[in-house]
């Protein structure tokens, strides 16, 4: 028998939903609610597979009004008939720590557990908790669960999470990298195996997930074993608002420039940083790259900097964590691009892997222009190159339904 399971990933104003047919995997209906909690009407939208998509102004006080709203459309537009026909819930985490090795049943526990690891994530847990909240009480019957981002990193070795800081940061405070977007890479690498025609446990595949958040994964016998991202979502590349990795001092530096606390160091180097700081005006990649090609934009200098900065920062960790399989006797099996850059932007995919010219990585151009899930591998080149769209939400709806069914 076939079940419906909603995917849901709560943010601090946001709700985006995901059901999908399981075992199926066949998306039914999909959708988002943004700026909840006001000021103002926030935007609800929702898309039935093959309808019609429908755009609300709705005022949000909270997630549960998104969530009332959401089950009220799903029967109204014909997705389901009745609520009950929602068998399980599967929440997004961002922040599972060391404790979760795997998505787990959403059990007073485990929330427990996710609101204790809220200050390693404080933008995030507490949003996702209520999304929780909101669903357990519009849907008592339904199974609920915890997919985290964090999880899949969870098999990388001790010299790729430690930092280089007195040890009882790490064992006292849980200062170690994490990692993020746990299930886009998981899902990312599981097709390119799949691509690769490769028993996913034995395929070694780097993993470029370029969103307006961005990180890339090394992917070992089918584990991650290191990543961009770093303590928090910050650490790496260089991302829409994010600055990524550099020296620690030059936070220590700015807050005695700035005269700031914490949180406005957090906020310098989250929401003001990356390409929007570098372009002086966009943290969108689309609006950079027409700028760095556009000599007549009066942020042309700057975005050309921005866009090369941000190709050379991917390249460079690719470069390192071909490295890495290299010295392990392995070989790159595959390197992968997902997310908005990388399913959209040809030129940032076709100027990283120029850039791998010394790994012997080639691009097929004319293959580079396709949408969709391609293999651009250029002749001669020693490893494949693919473009994968990302399916987190399925991946979330595969966990649930798993618990779902063991429960
Ligand atoms: P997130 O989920 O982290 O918010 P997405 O994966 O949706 O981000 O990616 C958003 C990014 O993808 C934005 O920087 C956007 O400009 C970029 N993007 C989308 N389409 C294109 C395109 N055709 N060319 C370049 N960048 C694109």
């Amino acid at each position: 028998m076939s079940d419906k399971i909603l995917a849901v990933n709560a943010g601090s104003s946001s709700l985006k939903f995901k059901m999908f047919l399981m075992p199926e995997e066949e998306e039914l209906f999909s959708g988002a609610a943004d700026r909840i909690g006001g000021p103002g009407a926030g935007e609800f939208s929702y898309k039935p597979t093959g309808g019609e998509k429908v755009k609300l102004e709705l005022d949000m006080p909270d997630h549960s009004v998104a969530v009332d709203k959401l089950l009220e459309v799903l029967v109204s537009s014909g997705a389901i008939a009745s609520l009950d026909e929602i068998k399980a819930v599967g929440h997004r985490v961002v922040q599972g720590g060391e404790y979760f090795k795997e998505s787990v049943p959403a059990t007073e526990a485990h929330i427990a557990v996710v609101e204790q690891l809220a200050p390693l994530a404080p933008l995030h847990n507490p949003a996702n908790i209520l999304g929780v909240r909101s669903f357990q009480k519009a849907l008592p019957e339904a199974s609920q669960s915890l997919i985290f981002d964090t999880v899949f990193h969870q098999t990388m070795p001790e010299i790729n999470y430690i930092f280089p800081i007195d040890r009882k940061y790490y064992t006292e405070n849980k200062v170690r990298r994490y990692g993020a977007h746990g299930t886009s890479h998981d899902y990312v690498s599981g097709e390119s195996a799949r691509l690769l025609g490769k028993d996913r446990n034995s395929s070694n595949v780097i993993v470029a997930h370029l969103g307006n958040g961005a990180s890339i994964t090394e992917i070992v016998d089918g584990k991650s074993v290191d990543t961009s991202m770093g303590f928090t979502p910050t650490g790496g590349l260089v991302m829409g608002t994010r600055s990524g990795d550099m020296d620690p001092t030059v936070v220590t530096y700015l807050q005695k420039v700035e005269n700031a606390d914490g949180d406005k160091l957090s906020d310098i180097v989250t929401k003001k940083s990356g390409l929007l700081a570098l372009s002086g005006f966009s943290n969108d990649m689309r609006d950079v790259e027409e700028a760095a090609n556009d000599a007549n934009h009066e942020h042309h200098a700057e975005s050309r900097v921005a866009w090369d900065l941000f190709v050379k920062k991917v390249a460079n960790f690719i470069t390192l964590y071909a490295a890495d399989i290299i010295a392990q006797g392995k070989k790159v099996d595959a390197i992968a691009f997902t997310a908005g850059i990388g399913e959209n932007s040809t030129t940032v995919r076709k100027a990283v892997i120029d850039r791998l010219a010394c790994l012997g990585v080639k691009i097929n151009n004319q293959a580079n222009e396709t949408r969709g899930t391609v293999d651009i591998t250029g002749e001669g080149s020693t490893s494949k190159v693919y473009v994968i769209p990302t399916e987190e939400e399925l991946m979330i709806s595969r966990d649930a339904y798993k618990i779902l069914k063991n429960s």
